[in-house]
């Protein structure tokens, strides 16, 4: 009997690791987002106002477990307050939504500082000489399970939904593409079948921007997203969230792509851009004299 009891004792010990945290997770979930926080997301994340009721729940629900899973830290003298994390997360939520996917599983901190942080960035000269060097940034996305973001730009970015501009959604973005191995513009797609797809219409709409780029042409994308095919990524997903009917007119079969990975049509909760202004016309003075 006794070694029955230590047999038992021993595999709760086992276990517990592993069923604790799991315990917690469905307490925490058992509990709506707080009425100041849902204020928060109507405030900040201009766009959550015009999303459909589902959506808003399913975004509420990612948010209450990406607060409980995942932890803020202030930089510089910056205290993290509870609006910067519910601003922060509400945006990160809104790239997981009507999916199966878990909410960041290797993200485990986010860093937040003031504003733009200067970053040790290693150069690659001619020759393979490395240089250290530094770089003033708005946010950063690690591999090791860590976001660096500026609050002054994640609140620009947050206000203005239209500009193709938003640090929370791209770094985010680096995330979700880091979940298949390394982050190379190619992210977890489920079906195998998908890739051929995927790869075809990215890199033929990233050597597109390229050259649209080289050349300085006009964009509907960031020109940064020419860098290399995991800033494309990043960089097409802020287009995709914030400039949805330039993207769909423009870059309509990456769209389509998008649209099946997101599994989201943010053209739901936006309305289309006003028509551009007509050229203006020649004014010509009648002068008396
Ligand atoms: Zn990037």
């Amino acid at each position: 009997m006794e070694a029955l009891i230590w047999i038992g004792l021993t595999a709760l010990a086992i276990a517990l690791p592993f069923i604790y945290p799991r315990w917690r997770l469905r307490r925490a979930l058992a509990r709506p987002l707080p009425a100041e926080a849902e204020a928060v997301l109507q405030r900040n994340i201009s766009v959550y106002r015009h999303m459909p009721a589902e959506l808003q729940q399913q975004l509420r629900q990612l948010v209450v477990q990406f607060l409980h899973q995942k932890k803020f830290i202030g930089c510089a003298g910056l205290e993290v307050t509870d609006e910067m994390a519910v601003t922060i997360a509400g945006q990160a939520c809104l790239l997981l939504l009507n999916r199966p996917s878990k909410v960041y599983p290797a993200l485990h901190t986010i860093l937040v500082y003031p504003s733009e942080f200067v970053a040790q960035r290693a150069e690659v000269g001619p020759g393979g000489v490395i240089t250290p060097g530094r770089q003033s940034m708005l946010g950063e996305s690690w591999d090791d399970g860590r976001v660096v973001l500026s609050w002054e730009d994640v609140r620009r970015g947050a206000g203005d939904w239209t500009d193709g501009h938003n640090v929370v959604l791209h770094e985010f973005a680096h995330q979700l593409d880091s979940e298949s191995g390394r982050a190379n513009g190619a992210p977890y797609l489920g079906d195998p079948a998908s890739y051929a797809d995927w790869s075809e219409v990215l890199s033929r709409h990233y050597d597109n921007l390229r050259m649209r780029a080289m050349y300085r042409m006009e964009t509907v994308m960031d020109p940064y997203g020419a860098t290399n095919p995991a800033e494309f990524f990043a960089v097409a997903t802020e287009t995709f969230f914030e400039k949805p009917y330039q993207m769909a007119e423009h870059h309509a079969e990456l769209y389509a792509e998008f649209l099946k990975y997101y599994r989201v049509d943010p053209r739901q909760w936006m309305s289309p851009p006003p028509p551009p202004a007509p050229p203006q016309q020649p004014v010509s003075f009648a002068y008396g004299w």
